[in-house]
């Protein structure tokens, strides 16, 4: 069964005005989809054929090598994307609460502290790639990726992240990605988040 790109679980407006509807649209539609045609189209006929991406990518390694680059970087952005579409809501924003909010100040200090190094790494990231909160060996971690590598890749759970990529912003926020990370909490769905964090740790306790 070949990767498909999920249905966006809101409208393509629903996160105005923190991103437009257009720029949803063409993420979505265009840039989403050509991820997922190349990696099918990679993947077809290999052993990795229909497995779930995140687990395609942990033996990123077992694929043909003239395969690797191209999963890495398709397969990658069709995990990444998935993951990003669903981390977002109309009705997100505010904080993290319960267990999620306890493990963010016990090992950032604060959640300002937490949003302000996620922030800072999402700018630091040279070119196109992602800022991300990952679960790795049981500890939270801020980390960010370039291109379209996922935090799998490492051995860790992506819990969190945003797309720094010019197509993300650029039509609404033009060069200013500073301010598209600051706009971007008011769309997180800290409950998404809640529910990834409880399902790696049960993983990672297993
Ligand atoms: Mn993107």
């Amino acid at each position: 069964m070949p990767y498909e790109v999920p249905p966006l679980p809101y409208d393509y407006a629903a996160l105005e005005p923190h991103i437009d509807e257009q720029t949803m649209r063409l993420h979505h539609d265009k840039h989403h989809q050509a991820y997922v045609d190349k990696a099918n189209d990679a993947l077809s006929g290999t052993d990795f054929d229909g497995q779930p991406i995140e687990e395609v990518l942990r033996n990123l390694s077992s694929l043909p090598q003239d395969k690797q680059a191209v999963v890495r970087n398709n397969g990658g952005g069709h995990a990444n994307h998935t993951l990003f579409w669903e981390s977002m809501s109309p009705s997100g924003g505010g904080q993290p609460s319960g267990g999620l909010a306890d493990a963010i100040n016990d090992a950032f200090g604060s959640f300002d502290a937490f949003k302000e190094q996620f922030e800072a790494n999402g700018v630091a990231q040279f070119g196109s790639g992602w800022t991300w909160l990952v679960l790795d060996g049981g500890e939270l971690k801020l980390t960010k990726t370039p291109n379209q590598d996922s935090p799998v890749l490492e051995g860790q759970t992506p819990l969190l992240g945003n797309d720094v990529w010019e197509h993300a912003y650029y039509l609404k926020y033009q060069n200013r990605r500073p301010e598209y990370l600051k706009a971007w909490w008011n769309v997180v769905d800290w409950n998404k988040v809640a529910e990834r964090y409880a399902a790696a740790r049960q993983t990672a306790a297993a």
